[in-house]
């Protein structure tokens, strides 16, 4: 269809040059903020080289600086932080009839890693202050089949309860699992997050802190959990060609689409030569609860060499993320709003600036996209976003799926 490609290649250019001479372009969107020209570079040359995409050495390498960074004994490069949940559930040896306590407000596909392993889930409510885990809440949920507690740092806040939290898996001799995947790099007194917990995950999907379109990283202090993540990790496969052709690409239109700086006809022009299919993180299957064929696979060398590249960034973009969250912060007091809880002695890295509004401003946003000028996200919808599947009991849980809206802290907003 090289006519219809060509007509959609006139009016892209048309269109952008408009907006380009408009100066009004589309807000900026929530995903690939810290993709640079350095990084669509690495995908161009890998796009030529896929005889090595499967070349173990530069993956071992991205682990072996992901684990010294983050101050990690060991770590496990995956191709989605669901599947580092996996790993981290099988080093745990979670089996059937174990639950684990997990918060009533996270992504489906975190409940889908248990429902693989055959393991139960129960819900805990969680707090406003941060979005975590509520301590009081999960103490209520302990039985004597629970194993371990799932806590998280959403929106890159560490989460108000974590203290409490790490006292009661103690005294219960229950495993934690932290789910870093908004929060990779923020710190806890002289430590980063993830490394409190006995095991600890990481996403670089691309509305993430870092990124390379999709991928994951594990992570362990304790030696016997490293084993069993290292045997996770060597069982699963290599992703698809395909699917690897398809990320790169995505990697180029994804950085032109979020660098406002990008010339008006790079875009275009980049759906013309490289194609308009992005790769999708979350597939319909998995949206319903089902198992994808070739689900469990590693990180591929070029998402490797890119979370090498992204990671040398991150401590420079998160800081820049704190700077925002400052202007928001002013903005809230002005509004008369609650701002979210920096933890005593925490650096939060602000993947979002978290808000709870009226109901009636979550459903719809169009209001920051014109009062703002910024694109707010929506996380989550429902709490099992963005699955339907129900989840009750959890009153804090329901208010922030109908209030809680969560706005940009990369590029700077315009306050
Ligand atoms: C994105 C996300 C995950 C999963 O990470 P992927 O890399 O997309 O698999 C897990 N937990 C939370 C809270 C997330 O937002």
């Amino acid at each position: 269809m090289p006519q219809a490609k060509l007509i959609r290649l006139a009016s892209e250019l048309f269109h952008s040059g408009m907006d380009y001479w408009r100066d009004t372009p589309d807000l900026p969107p929530l995903t690939g903020m810290t993709l640079d020209q350095d990084d669509a570079e690495i995908a161009r040359g890998w796009l030529r080289r896929p005889a090595e995409w499967n070349d173990l050495s530069g993956v071992t390498a991205f682990e072996q600086s992901f684990a010294q960074w983050n101050g990690s004994r060991s770590a496990f490069a995956l191709s989605a932080g669901r599947k580092a949940l996996s790993a981290c559930i099988h080093a745990l040896e979670l089996k059937p009839g174990d639950e684990v306590i997990v918060p009533g407000y996270t992504c489906v596909v975190v409940q889908n890693a248990f429902d693989f392993a055959g393991v139960s889930t129960v819900y805990c409510d969680i707090e406003l202050d941060t979005f975590g885990p509520e301590a009081q809440s999960i103490a209520s949920r302990i039985t004597p089949r629970t194993k371990a507690i799932l806590l998280h740092h959403l929106y890159g806040l560490v989460c108000r309860d974590y203290e409490a939290i790490l006292k009661l898996a103690r005294e219960g001799r229950l495993k934690v699992i932290e789910d870093c995947a908004h929060a990779t790099g923020a710190r806890f007194r002289d430590r980063r997050v993830g490394t409190y917990g006995d095991v600890a995950f990481y996403s670089c999907e691309w509305s993430k802190v870092f990124t390379t379109i999709v991928g994951g990283v594990a992570v362990t202090n304790d030696p016997r959990l490293a084993e069993r993540m290292k045997q996770f990790t060597a069982n699963c496969g290599w992703p698809a060609p395909a699917a690897v052709d398809e990320q790169l690409r995505t990697v180029i239109r994804a950085f032109l689409q979020a660098k406002a700086g990008a010339r008006w006809w790079a875009l275009p022009w980049a759906r013309f030569v490289h194609g308009i299919h992005d790769t999708v993180s979350t597939s319909d299957a998995e949206m319903e609860g089902r198992r994808p064929e070739d689900y469990f696979t590693r990180m591929p060398a070029p998402a490797a060499e890119l979370g090498q590249n992204q990671l040398r960034k991150l401590d420079r973009y998160n800081e820049a993320r704190r700077q925002a969250a400052a202007k928001w912060d002013g903005w809230c007091d002005g509004q008369g709003l609650r701002k979210p809880l920096v933890l005593a002695e925490s650096q939060p890295v602000f993947l979002r600036y978290p808000v709870l509004v009226d109901p009636k401003r979550k459903r719809d946003t169009n209001w920051a996209k014109r009062e703002l000028k910024v694109n707010p996200g929506v996380w989550f919808k429902t709490h099992l976003h963005p699955s339907a599947r129900p989840v009750t009991g959890c009153p804090n849980a329901d208010r922030a799926v109908a209030e809680c809206i969560n706005f940009p802290c990369l590029p700077m907003p315009a306050l």
